[in-house]
């Protein structure tokens, strides 16, 4: 096969903003299309792709080297299947991919590509790259102050409406209310970000309290259900391409589900610039700058928190208090990956109740396998209810293999909560008329939750 010199790869020009079809692969599905809507405000062509199937995987086994971690394998792929599908003109498409900056494989997936699309016939498509730490400088693709902060703003939404989602849908007494509620968010959201509002730290405070009480009024029926957090790498927690549906897959086992929000890991970002220098010396000014930067997300995260628990929902720690919770058990200097995060967000997990745990690893990831897997014995002797199981996710896994293992831990938490049940007899439930047909509270004590 012909090959080029994959240093000579196209750049995305300024220029290509008016020309050019920019294809992101899916990651966190609420969040995403939200972002979509500040890129486009922006004044870029954007399409989240949704292409899936088995062929995604073999395209990017096909073209990228087989030892490399699963998530750049399926991103890769599934650019590759989108190109391949004949519909996009392929001299005006190309490619946005993220770049985390830090020492992870994650900041150089955008080599691999470049160098699987010379391999795969594509030369000419340019990619461009996101990324929070000055990385590609030349690009045409940057983002602007506006975008960024649009960005976080969307950030912040997705995660309010993906928590009230997930905590409101399998109790909700006429099927799809959540859901339309959700689509109905999106839409609105989507407008203020393109008629430029809604994302001041000011308009969010606003409509976080707008957001919660709409769900709050949604008519549920609270009845004690199994409760499951997903922990993992980033790619594979929220993808459902990179996690075979996850979290349909828990949904339709009736069980409540309880994703820790992107801006987590955001933070987790900012933070980790500050504790290189702590750790390795550098620049004072990159820690102000950070601490400066994680204060003001700080201010937001906080009012999110507190109108959900105005709303009787419950609402995760803040990156404050989750960076307290490894100490004793993995250092804040374990920052490969999700690193300590990754940790913390287990244990959160089991404080607040959500003590069944699936961690989803993916193939190749050795810093999620230590941070994730390598934990749980350890957060397992120090909260005994804690019931974690780790899933691998790799092209040659199969989907009935990874649920029958979810199946068995799920065959556990079920067993616990008859127990729990049967000891709290009789079975209270709680609607909207038993609390006097006003804003249905949800209480998880009272709901014996
Ligand atoms: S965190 Fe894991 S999956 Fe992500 S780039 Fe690093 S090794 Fe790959």
């Amino acid at each position: 096969m012909e090959t080029r010199d994959v240093k000579a790869y196209p750049k995305f020009t300024k220029a290509m903003k008016a020309t050019h079809t920019i294809l992101i692969p899916n990651m966190a599905v609420l969040h995403f299309r939200l972002i979509k809507a500040a890129l486009e405000k922006a004044g870029y062509r954007v399409e989240i792709l949704g292409n899936c199937g088995s062929q995604v995987a073999q395209l990017g086994l096909k073209y990228v080297h087989n030892d490399t971690c699963y998530p750049a394998l399926l991103v890769i792929g599934q650019f590759l299947d989108a190109l391949n599908s004949g519909k996009y003109d392929l001299d005006h498409t190309a490619l946005l991919i993220s770049q985390t900056g830090g020492g992870c494989r994650a900041s150089n997936y955008i080599h691999l590509l470049r160098k699987a699309l010379v391999k795969a016939g594509y030369p000419q498509i340019p990619v461009a790259s996101l990324n929070f730490s000055g990385l590609e400088k030349d690009s045409g693709f940057q983002l602007s102050l506006p975008l960024l902060c649009q960005v976080v703003a969307c950030i912040f939404y997705g995660d309010l409406l993906m928590a009230l989602q997930n905590q409101t849908r399998p109790y909700e007494d006429k099927k799809g209310d959540t859901e339309a509620l959700t689509e109905h968010w999106i839409r609105t959201i989507s407008g203020w970000i393109m008629q430029n509002k809604g994302y001041s730290a000011h308009e969010m405070k606003h409509a976080f309290k707008r957001i919660v009480a709409q769900y709050a009024a949604i008519p549920v029926t609270r009845v004690p259900k199994v409760k499951v957090g997903i922990v993992g790498e980033i790619y594979v927690k929220y993808s459902p391409l990179g996690n075979n549906g996850l979290e349909e897959f828990l949904a339709s086992e009736d069980c409540e589900v309880n994703l820790p929000g992107l801006m987590g890991f955001v933070q987790y970002c900012i933070f980790n610039m500050g504790q290189t220098i702590r750790l390795y010396g550098g620049a004072h000014a990159e820690i102000l700058g950070s601490e400066a930067l994680l204060s003001w997300l700080d201010s937001i995260e906080k009012e999110l928190c507190a109108a959900m628990k105005a709303g009787g929902y419950h609402a995760p720690a803040r990156f404050k208090e989750l960076e307290k919770l490894p100490k004793g058990i993995i250092g804040l200097g374990a920052k490969m990956g999700e690193g300590w995060l990754l940790t913390a967000e287990m244990i959160e997990l089991v404080q607040s109740g959500y003590e069944n745990i699936v961690c989803a690893q993916p193939f190749g990831c050795l810093p999620n396998h230590i941070v994730g897997k390598g934990m749980i014995n350890k957060i397992r002797a120090l909260y005994p209810t804690a019931n974690i199981t780790p899933i691998d996710y790799d092209p040659s896994a199969t989907r009935v293999n990874q649920e029958n293992r979810i199946k068995l831990m799920l065959a556990v938490a079920k067993e616990r909560l008859n127990d729990r049940a049967k000891a709290k007899e009789p079975l209270l439930r709680l609607t909207a008329e038993d609390l006097g047909g006003g804003m249905p509270m949800l209480n998880h004590t009272a709901a014996g939750l």
